[in-house]
């Protein structure tokens, strides 16, 4: 692995997202000097939270998945995920709901949801899903330390037996043909292919390889930590801060200094200048570029992801069957994939996913009162250029009454906070998408761009535009990969790792 050569005492990050604080933990545990610039007043980045009417609203990520990432990121500066941020494991992890009416709770437990998939669709079903469920399993060891979890330098350092290991697994056929291996009825073969999406792709054109986001959260669970998702970032910076990593809210990176190909200081337009041996860049990758004063050398367009439109809202009552994470599904399924990704039009027949937080956690919301969340695919600007400063209200409303219908009926809302693909871009999030670059094969792991970008001696990028990608244990991961570039990989890791991998191996 090549790492950053020469001093390295004194880091500056970019960003105080959940990338740039794992980074920031990683080298702070590793005896670095670590300065965090951060434009907003707080941590969190996409990971965001606002409060409105005595109601705590998570604008970002609502899906917690691999808890042990998270976990290792705490213990990077010695402290307990248990102590510091307890987060409880949803059962179900998710309530599936079809269009016929029919609904499924998606267990993470395997005997759970083989009885439940038993009743739900009958016995030889509930064989095929423990089949794919022993398919995921493997697919996910034979990609995660090797493809994930590691620094690759380019794709000839991939090794060949992994790679003849993913494709005896059938990793590089099409997601929806192999899962169909295992499921036939239709409405099962949703739960186990819709999270495609989250990689920007439609599962019929993602290859199989995928199938390992379907594995974090239907074998490997999802989690919530009391408080919110945003109590995860405010809780990374506290232990952060408490290692010794100094942070500084309200600060815009403007230019980088550099003497030959080293970046010696980081200036904000605050007027400030923070001297660094080395520089980990969370921005956007265009930003990132421009700091850089390079452009990437690729030969193609990266292509964006979907973008999303959010509308949190909340209101008086109990609600005690609507579940913490509902996942509606519309009639429509290539159709839907094909307005998303390829015509950029809205989806005629709306596949959303509903958050009810205060299911698990009332003190989310005044007494008395639910808080919930609508999260609506849609295409990303460059797709659908729509004008969502006039069409994000009316589409909310339109959400709004099919989610009444569906599962709330009289829901009198106390307030209602649209976030768009217009908020995204004044973010200056490429194309209004916060799912940054899809995952398309070209666009991941050695093909995706890379962390040590070329001509640039001690800069290193982490975050959702770089490898290993997008979502939360990923961009964990990416703050580590970052840390690794610059200190090398601590002896113990390589061990840990070596285990896993011979692991992956049987
Ligand atoms: C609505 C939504 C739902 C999501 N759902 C899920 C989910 O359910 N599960 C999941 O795993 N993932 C989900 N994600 C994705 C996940 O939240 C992101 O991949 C992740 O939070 C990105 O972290 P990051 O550190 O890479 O980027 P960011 O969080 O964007 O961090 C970058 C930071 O850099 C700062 N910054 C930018 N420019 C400058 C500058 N010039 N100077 C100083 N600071 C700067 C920004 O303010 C920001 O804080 C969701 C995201 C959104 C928005």
């Amino acid at each position: 692995m090549k790492t950053v050569p020469g001093r390295t005492n004194r880091v500056v990050v970019v960003g105080a997202g959940l990338a740039g604080l794992a980074a920031a933990m990683h080298l702070a545990g590793r005896g670095r000097e670590v300065t965090v610039l951060e434009r907003d007043p707080g941590p969190g980045g996409r990971a965001g939270r606002v409060e409105r009417d005595g109601y705590l609203l998570d604008t970002g990520p609502t899906v917690l998945t691999m808890p042990d990432i998270v976990r290792e990121t705490f213990a990077a500066v010695g402290a307990e995920l248990a102590d510091e941020l307890p987060l409880v494991r949803l059962d179900p992890a998710y309530l599936a709901r079809f269009a016929d009416g029919s609904a499924l709770a998606v267990h993470a437990d395997a005997g759970a949801m083989t009885q439940a998939v038993r009743e739900f669709a009958g016995p030889a079903e509930a064989e095929g899903y423990l089949r794919l469920r022993d398919w995921l399993t493997r697919l996910y060891r034979a990609e995660f330390t090797r493809f994930i979890d590691a620094n690759i330098d380019s794709p000839l350092g991939m090794l060949r037996p992994d790679l003849a290991r993913l494709a005896a697994l059938g990793g590089f056929s099409r997601l929806d043909n192999r899962i169909g291996r295992f499921l036939s009825d239709e409405r099962l073969k949703r739960v186990f292919t819709f999270q495609a999406l989250y990689a920007g792709e439609s599962p019929m054109r993602a290859l199989a390889l995928y199938a390992v986001i379907s594995y974090m959260d239907t074998v490997g669970g999802v989690y919530f930590p009391p408080g919110g998702v945003g109590a995860m970032p405010a809780a990374m910076a506290r232990v952060a801060a408490s290692a010794g990593v100094d942070f500084h809210y309200g600060e815009r990176v403007s230019s980088l200094e550099r003497r030959g190909n080293r970046v010696i200081a980081v200036r904000t337009e605050e007027g400030e200048r923070f001297p660094c041996d080395a520089v980990v860049l969370t921005t956007e990758p265009p930003e990132s570029y421009r700091l850089l004063g390079r452009a990437p050398r690729r030969p193609l367009r990266l292509r964006p992801a979907p973008s999303a439109l959010v509308l949190h809202t909340g209101g008086p009552g109990d609600w005690p069957d609507v579940a913490h994470h509902t996942i509606s599904f519309g009639a429509g399924w290539h159709s839907t994939f094909h307005e998303l990704i390829v015509a950029g039009q809205r989806m005629s027949d709306p596949s959303l996913l509903i958050t009810r937080p205060t299911a698990t956690d009332a003190g989310l919301a005044p007494e008395g009162r639910q808080l919930f969340s609508i999260l609506a695919p849609v295409p990303n600007l460059e797709r659908g250029p729509i004008d969502w400063a006039g069409e994000a209200g009316p589409y909310a409303d339109e959400l709004l009454d099919s989610v009444r219908g569906l599962m709330l009926p009289g829901f009198e809302p106390d307030f209602a906070h649209i976030i768009s693909p217009a908020e995204w871009a004044e973010r200056g999030l490429v194309a209004g998408t916060p799912f940054g670059y899809a995952h398309s094969f070209v666009q991941t792991g050695p093909f995706r761009p890379r962390n040590r970008p070329r001509g640039t001696g001690n800069a290193v990028l982490a975050g959702g535009g770089t490898v290993p990608g997008v979502g939360v244990p990923t961009v964990l991961i990416s703050g580590r990969l970052a840390a690794d570039r610059i200190t090398g990989t601590p002896r113990e890791r390589r061990r840990t790792v070596l285990d896993l991998a011979s692991e992956g191996a049987r």
